[in-house]
């Protein structure tokens, strides 16, 4: 036995550069994607160096080379942006917050975790889901009149493409996989598959691609439906959006899912238009978080772009403020508070106009902007800072989750 392939393997590494935190942080988050032979990356603390542990130690000169690559681009990565906060919301509630919800909630039945990053719910749960769903429906509603809309799960690649997602986030991509167009194919995975244990994949050459992707951002399918519109101010648009991204290690939980659910509104039109309904979305989300009674906080932000596109875009986002994020406290299993990104405000610029060829009536590539909450992150939020004892939530949210 060779059991010299199955230890794990630790290597120390210098940094090009020292980094601090931040950047630290997202170089353990991203270093899933460096190797299949690396389990993961992690910086000291003093950001001078970092530890290279291996599942594999096969071809080792290779797969450090790519990780010091890897260490780099990550090191060229300016962070300590200033953070600008346009508001606060701060919970009545005085209980502690509850840690661990993730299996607080299996244990009530009320959540099952397939472990792959999907989940499935019922009960307060699905009922709490649902209420954020649709009181940020009714708030959009009231507020623009919003058009309500369903878009579908998958997205063509020439979508994608258009949408610059490749470009900046290629290791999140789905691509949907069929079955060969071919008698004897299709008729050998069937019977690899009729009487076996386990299930069996086909071979990759019978597995055709054809630029079906799963929807990596929920707003992505509504642009190629505006092609050819012409506004004099704006519309909105509103939806429930499914949404994955492929996490590799990283999914845990609610926190970080494949799959997940996105109540979108995007608006599209001039730029006083759009200006003007990006700046009434500040008080909007101020109101959902008082509704649901959690402490909560809208800042600027940057996302977490792909490794060699980081630097450029991060500081234009940075620099732009195009990006607030909504920041919401949770606890996790050990019980550190981290923030995690429950949602975000963001302005598009004319980008999606001029791709989809979406206008103004003077002739100019339409604005566009948007904003999407993740449902199950504000599901763990309001459990997290709640916990499970109906007495302790606001009342007009109580009495639809629990009976
Ligand atoms: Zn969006």
């Amino acid at each position: 036995m060779n059991t010299q392939l199955t230890v794990p393997m630790k290597v120390a590494i210098d940094m090009p550069r020292q980094v601090d935190d931040e950047v630290a942080g997202d170089i353990e988050k991203e270093s899933v994607f460096v190797s299949p032979a690396i389990d993961r990356i992690v910086v000291s603390e003093d950001g001078k160096s970092a530890t290279v542990v291996l599942k594999d130690r096969r071809n080792l000169d290779a797969v450090m080379d790519k990780a010091a690559r890897f260490l780099d681009v990550m090191a060229k990565q300016v962070s300590g942006y200033e953070i600008k906060v346009f508001f606060e919301t701060k919970r009545k509630d005085e209980g502690p917050y509850q840690r661990d919800v993730n299996s607080g909630l299996v244990e009530r039945g009320w959540l099952h975790d397939y472990g792959k990053g999907q989940v499935a719910y019922n009960g307060p749960v699905l009922k709490l889901a649902r209420l954020i769903n649709e009181k940020a429906a009714e708030l959009y509603k009231r507020e623009y009149d919003a058009t309500d809309g369903h878009f579908p799960a998958l997205v063509d690649s020439e979508t994608l493409h258009k949408c610059g997602y490749f470009d900046s986030h290629p290791n999140a991509v789905t691509f949907i996989g069929n079955m060969v167009e071919d008698f004897d194919a299709i008729e050998e995975f069937r019977a690899a598959n009729s009487c076996s244990e386990g299930a069996h994949m086909p071979p990759q050459d019978h597995v055709h691609m054809d630029g079906m992707c799963l929807n990596p951002a929920a707003c992505f399918p509504a642009y190629p439906t505006l092609k050819g519109k012409r506004y004099q101010t704006g519309e909105c648009f509103t939806w429930m959006g499914r949404v994955f991204r492929y996490e590799s290690r990283n999914i845990s939980g609610l926190d970080r899912l494949f799959e997940f659910n996105v109540r979108e509104l995007v608006f599209v039109g001039t730029d006083d238009y759009v200006k003007d309904v990006r700046n009434r979305a500040l008080p909007l989300v101020e109101e959902l978080a008082s509704f649901f009674d959690i402490d909560c906080k809208l800042q600027t932000a940057t996302d977490p772009f792909f490794a060699t596109v980081s630097a450029a875009k991060k500081f234009w986002q940075a620099a732009q403020e195009v990006k607030n994020e909504i920041k919401i406290p949770v606890l996790d299993a050990d019980g550190k508070t981290t923030n995690i990104a429950c949602g975000s405000i963001n302005l598009h610029g004319n980008f999606f106009g001029e791709r989809f060829d979406i206008e103004d009536t003077e002739g100019n590539a339409a604005m566009t902007g948007c904003v999407g909450l993740g449902i199950e992150r504000w599901v763990l939020a309001v459990f997290t800072q709640h916990g499970y004892d109906p007495d302790r939530w606001p009342e007009a949210v109580r009495e639809k989750i629990f009976d």
